[in-house]
């Protein structure tokens, strides 16, 4: 999705009014008529078709959830505003980041959708860290890093998403084996919480808030500004795929590089064959800047069945797939996302099974399997489950050409996979497409849950943000 800024928006209808009889809001005050003037506001707050529908869409195209208004801040005061204001007039509200969900979390159903693109700006590069607001995507952070010779240690596999939507979620990707998640190398928050208050929280400043709102699915305040780890960046990177004719194989040498750390990027793959099959897929990445790595050293003991290496620029390497989403997106096909965090001791086993029935079109093509330590994954709202390692398997699902049944049992084929997942001890990556109640939530959170209604009551007391999550009802 391109970069937008304010001037881009000018065409929508300013909204300068709201009545609370109606819940509607105007572009005019009327005298006498019991509607009330809204705050001052530095951008814009629109009610026009477009601006509405966009709104109500997202990467998945399943739920199309309504707002009656949207508000293109000019400033971090504006979302101040008008989060207090939705308190006092019981109205709802979700940050739409680049709306790359998949079943309506960031949309507000008759509320206000608040669009971060328009606070975009990186304010500082230091050697170990960025300054950004919540808007900026991790691609234009990720080029005007590297610029100046550093890049954040883990990176999302595609770079079109933006900061505040990644940091509600966890941020996942290749080299979360070695440094976590993107919360995991978050330094300091301004947020907006759900009361309407704007405040700086850290690991050494109001920590509670901290913690909650990092991974916390926007239940709790607003992202509008975060301070992330940079580290120096390399040149290079040297890109191995080697191929496994049995997915167990893939889990086995996945599980060997991941123990000794040897590659500094793991992932893996189910890839689609001629034949409507997989092959089986382990990617990893290993930097440099001068010397490439030694490719005995790094292939000793992984006996793959084909291996290809090739050189790339850092920066083409951690933008590789950007252009194909795009391409994706264009076709706005449904997309039934899955997402799940499986125990090691549980992988094999449910997928050997998986795939006794899953095709290459009901995976959406590529599907992601691979494994990360989970003892490095330290922000208590992302839940991961017990033990050392997990992996990550991903069903990228696209429904083409577009079908409404068809989402709709893929998206029930994913509540029974995420039912296994859970019986076995694993945990959702909270991206997907599923049909998830209260009590589901209630399970997913276990033993946290009650921090988290406890966090809910105190930040966000009237239930103002995100409600697209339905984790409260
Ligand atoms: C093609 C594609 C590739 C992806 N690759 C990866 C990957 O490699 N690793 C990974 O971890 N994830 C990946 N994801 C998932 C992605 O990280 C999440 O869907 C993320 O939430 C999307 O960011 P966004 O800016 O589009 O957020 P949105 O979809 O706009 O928002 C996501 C949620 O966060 C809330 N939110 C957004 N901004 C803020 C804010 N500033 N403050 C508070 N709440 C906010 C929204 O209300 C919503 O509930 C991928 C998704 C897609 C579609």
């Amino acid at each position: 999705m391109a970069q937008l800024d304010r001037r881009t928006f000018l065409a929508g209808a300013a909204v300068v009014a709201f009545d609370p009889a109606t819940s509607r809001w105007l572009t005019s005050l009327p005298e006498n008529s019991g509607a009330v003037r809204i705050p001052h506001l530095d951008g814009e707050l629109v009610t026009d078709e477009a601006s509405l529908v966009e709104a109500a869409t997202d990467y998945g195209h399943l739920a199309h959830l309504m707002p009656r208004a949207v508000l293109r801040p000019g400033s971090v005061d504006d979302i101040v505003a008008v989060v207090r204001f939705a308190n006092e007039h019981g109205l709802t509200v979700a940050v739409r980041g680049q709306g790359h969900s998949t079943f309506g979390q960031a949309q507000a159903d008759g509320g206000v959708v608040i669009d971060s693109r328009t606070l975009a700006t990186i304010h500082e590069i230091a050697p170990d860290r960025a300054v950004v607001d919540a808007g900026v995507q991790w691609l234009d952070l990720v080029r005007t890093a590297l610029a100046e010779g550093v890049a954040p240690p883990v990176s999302t596999d595609y770079l079109g998403l933006s900061v505040g939507g990644t940091l509600s979620v966890g941020g996942i990707g290749g080299a979360s084996q070695h440094f976590g998640l993107l919360v995991d190398n978050t330094l300091e928050l301004d947020v907006v919480t759900g009361d309407g208050r704007l405040v700086t929280c850290s690991d050494t400043q109001e920590r509670d808030l901290f913690e909650a709102v990092l991974g916390g699915l926007g239940q709790f305040a607003v992202i509008v500004r975060a301070t992330v780890r940079l580290q120096a960046a390399p040149a290079m990177a040297r890109v191995y795929t080697l191929t496994y004719p049995r997915v167990t194989d893939l889990t086995a040498a996945q599980r060997t590089v991941l123990a000794d750390g040897r590659f500094d990027y793991l992932e893996g793959q189910f890839v689609p064959t001629d034949d409507d099959d997989f092959a089986f897929v382990l990617e990893a990445g290993a930097w440099y800047t001068i010397e490439p790595p030694d490719d005995d050293t790094l292939l000793a003991g992984l006996a793959p069945s084909g291996v290809d290496v090739v050189d790339v620029p850092y920066f083409d390497w951690l933008n590789r797939v950007y252009e194909t989403v795009e391409q994706i997106e264009a076709l706005r096909l449904p997309g039934p996302w899955l997402n799940v965090l499986i125990p090691d001791a549980a992988t094999d086993e449910i997928v050997t099974d998986l795939l006794t029935t899953l095709t290459p079109a009901d995976a959406g093509g590529v599907a992601l399997l691979y494994p990360t330590d989970r003892t490095l994954i330290r922000r208590p709202q992302v839940q991961v489950p017990e033990g050392p390692v997990f992996f990550l398997l991903a069903l990228l699902r696209a429904v083409s050409p577009p079908d409404d049944a068809e989402a709709e049992r893929l998206v029930a084929d994913n509540d029974a996979l995420y039912a296994r997942v859970r019986a076995a001890g694993g945990t959702q990556y909270p991206v997907n497409a599923l049909h998830l109640t209260t009590a589901d939530w209630r399970a997913h959170y276990g033993e946290r849950w009650p921090v988290v209604r406890q966090a809910k009551d105190r930040y966000d007391p009237r239930r103002v943000l995100t409600p697209g999550q339905g984790i409260f009802g």
